[in-house]
């Protein structure tokens, strides 16, 4: 269980501004992502794409539904990480995510050097 001794010390790279701008990011990322997996929901079926088409482009649509889930499921936690306040911190180091990074990956999780360790790590 994480304590709550940590408040004084979240986001505090972070402006209120930066934290309007990355909220309106990660909703617009939101609202994309479930277009597109509403539009592949009403493409046809994988298994009608078996029968009809290729396997491989059966797979890449199973794959692109895939990825775009996880950056949903990706985009949702942060919002709700900016909702509860804990927003801009690495999972791993508890340090603040660097700022440029959030800018252009919003629902990152790790500051830069623990996602080079994680990658590195695979
Ligand atoms: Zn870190």
């Amino acid at each position: 269980m994480v304590n709550h001794q940590t408040i004084g010390d979240r986001a505090a790279h972070l402006s209120p501004e930066d934290l309007a701008a990355l909220r309106e990011n990660l909703h617009e990322q939101r609202l994309f992502r479930q277009e597109q997996l509403r539009q592949i929901a009403a493409a046809p079926r994988a298994e009608d794409l078996l029968r009809r088409r290729s396997a491989a482009q059966a797979e890449v649509h199973v794959k692109v539904a895939a990825s775009a889930r996880m950056v949903l499921a990706d985009v949702e936690a942060a919002l709700r990480r900016i909702a509860e306040g804990r927003y801009g911190t690495c999972h791993l180091c508890r340090r603040p995510v660097e700022r440029d990074r959030l800018m252009i990956v919003p629902q990152a999780r790790y500051c830069a050097r623990c996602q080079q360790v994680r990658e590195a790590g695979r």
